[in-house]
């Protein structure tokens, strides 16, 4: 009789022996290995956009990565924190390696960027660490865009600080940014991306925004977003935000009106966390008014903590949509400087 287990041990014995010698990759055996569970979960938005979510960090930020893919460039929007997790089953913690190995169902089931074939460049929305923490895995060959609204706020000396890295006894991330001005778009090699830097400073001084001419959307970073709160640093400027938020909204106004003329929809928003491919007139103008009812003192405290010497306040809608946690010094400050 014809031995199956014989054959079967023969077969896996010549596949161990092809693996350990590196004959064949574990993606083509799989059976022979632990599944690659990655630390991150892409979908699809757009014919050219997915969203990238690193659903089980260690630092419960859950950050969105947004990937625009190009024929021959890859830019990614932010890079998350690293793949640092306490899930034993991820395996795959790399964003790059995610990138290039994993295949992605909403992409015919091949990686984002299979073999790194495409180029990266990385736009920054700020320097938190919950947006940089794998920039070094792209640091030697790709280009790190940032704004150029506060270099010193991004400076060697200041930037495990502004980052949050040293607070949090992190390794800072290393590499050299490069500073782009306010509403100019993005050509990267031989790629003209349609994509537009906006400095949006508030939530921090280097806060950038984003929007793709291409498909009329807008990315905000920490900026806005619903459902979770919105936080500031005590280097953020709640009067500072509203400059930048009044110049979203008339910028995402004036799109829309024309986008009406070509019969074409309304622009929509990414954040940073939170809300994907919402409207973006509705979150901007709901965010900001929620922010103006905290300083105009219509909404009531939620919570009030002190910790390493600052006082830190919650305010909540009550439907949850809004919400913000702020350093209270940051409000007082715009009690006295913002007049709506
Ligand atoms: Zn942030």
């Amino acid at each position: 009789m014809f031995d199956v287990i014989g054959v079967s041990a023969v077969a896996g014995l010549f596949f161990y022996l092809l693996r350990s010698v590196g004959f064949v990759g574990d993606e083509y055996y799989p059976w022979t290995t632990t599944p690659r569970v990655a630390a991150f979960q892409a979908t699809r938005l757009t014919t050219s956009t997915f969203k990238i979510v690193e659903y089980d960090d260690i630092y419960n930020e859950q950050p969105f990565i947004y990937a625009k893919v190009f024929p021959d460039v890859l830019i990614l929007i932010d890079s998350g924190c690293g793949g640092a997790t306490e899930n034993p089953d991820i395996n795959v913690k790399e964003l790059r390696e995610f990138l290039e190995t994993i295949p992605i169902a909403h992409n015919k089931g091949e990686p984002l960027n299979a073999g790194g074939r495409r180029k990266y460049g990385i736009i920054t929305t700020h320097c938190h660490y919950d947006h940089i923490l794998a920039i070094d895995q792209f640091a030697n060959d790709s280009v790190i865009f940032a704004s150029s609204h506060s270099p010193s706020f991004l400076s060697p000396k200041n930037f495990p600080k502004n980052s949050l890295c040293e607070r949090l006894g992190i390794e800072t991330p290393s590499y050299t940014p490069t500073l782009v001005p306010h509403n100019v778009s993005l050509s990267y090699m031989n790629t003209a991306t349609r994509l537009r830097f906006l400095h949006t400073p508030g939530h921090t001084p280097d806060e950038l925004a984003i929007w793709d001419d291409d498909e009329d959307i807008l990315y905000v970073g920490d900026t806005v977003y619903e459902w979770d709160p919105i936080i500031f640093p005590l280097q953020g400027d709640i009067s500072v935000w509203f400059d930048s938020m009044n110049f979203l909204i008339e910028f995402v106004r004036e799109r829309n009106e024309q986008n009406y003329k070509r019969g074409r929809p309304t622009a929509r928003i990414n954040s940073g966390h939170a809300t994907s491919m919402a409207d973006a007139l509705d979150v901007l103008l709901e965010g900001k008014k929620f922010l103006q009812d905290v300083v105009a003192g219509n909404e009531p405290l939620k919570n009030r903590t002190e910790s390493g010497g600052v006082v830190q306040v919650h305010y909540a809608q009550e439907n949850g949509r809004f919400s913000l946690r702020c350093p209270e010094a940051l409000i007082e400050e715009a009690r006295t400087d913002y007049k709506p």
